[in-house]
């Protein structure tokens, strides 16, 4: 069995008045998540709760049964829009990361073992990182203008954490009734540290700072507000929320989880 801890931290910043950001933080569902909102007065508080709400309600131990939460938290927001109109236009990023067992009776990856996993998820620029064997690599990849521009080899990966226009998403939640989710599976293992953030933290800090934390820090919850404190001292522009999910047990099964998934 797969036994996680988890310790989080959000905060305003030191420039915004309101805190658009929201977390998940289920010890029992184990379904964790990040949600940046954006949208005018409350609306994109509005956006990022109505979305953790309806992931929580619709969010199943499944790959397939959390794409689909994710696509009903896509339409919780647009449906909440189109009964507010001071609410239009407002959406949300959606970051998650869960428990998910591998269907034995599925036909594809997996068929015929039962397994668990950690199902990473994602649209828009919140962000998941792993730390393992002390190297941190961010599973995600974002939605957003400028890492377009890097793909496309028309800004250099270190200029992309202070660009004018870092903030422009390209996918989000509250948008279109279509959203296109991507899926990350990930065997886990004992020691693993997955970092669940807003762009508030990364836009601050470097890898390397974020690393440095994870490192010096063992405890989830303590690890968690030093970031958010580091940075709101680099200038804490942005609302700014942290959920760090600690793999404590892997069960022994990242070897038939592996298989499952070859
Ligand atoms: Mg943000």
């Amino acid at each position: 069995m797969i036994r996680l801890r988890v310790g989080s931290a959000t905060d305003t910043g030191l420039v915004r008045s309101v805190n658009q950001d929201a977390a998940l933080v289920g010890e029992d569902e184990q379904v964790f998540a990040v949600a940046d909102g954006m949208g005018g007065h409350a609306a994109g508080e509005v956006a990022s709760e109505v979305a953790l709400r309806a992931l929580r309600a619709y969010a199943q131990p499944t790959v397939e049964g959390m794409v689909r939460a994710v696509r009903m938290a896509n339409q919780a927001v647009l449906d909440r829009a189109e009964d507010d109109p001071e609410l239009r236009g407002m959406g949300t990023t959606l970051t998650t990361l869960s428990l998910v067992r591998t269907e034995p009776d599925g036909e594809g990856p997996g068929s015929g073992i039962e397994a668990e996993l950690l199902l990473i998820t994602n649209v828009g620029d919140s962000r998941v990182y792993l730390f393992r064997d002390g190297e941190l690599t961010q599973v995600t990849v974002d939605h957003s203008l400028v890492e377009d521009l890097v793909r496309e080899g028309r800004l250099p990966p270190e200029e992309a954490r202070t660009h004018p226009q870092r903030n422009i998403v390209t996918r989000v939640l509250g948008n279109e009734p279509d959203v296109e989710v991507d899926p990350f599976p990930v065997v886990p293992r004992r020691g693993d540290r997955f970092v669940l953030c807003s762009d508030g933290l990364f836009s601050e800090l470097t890898d390397d700072r974020i690393a440095g934390v994870l490192r010096r820090l063992k405890d989830p919850t303590d690890a968690a507000r030093d970031l958010v404190r580091l940075a709101n001292d680099a200038g804490g522009r942005d609302n700014i929320t942290v959920v760090l999910v600690d793999v404590v047990e892997d069960g022994g099964r990242a070897g038939a989880a592996s298989a499952a998934l070859a």
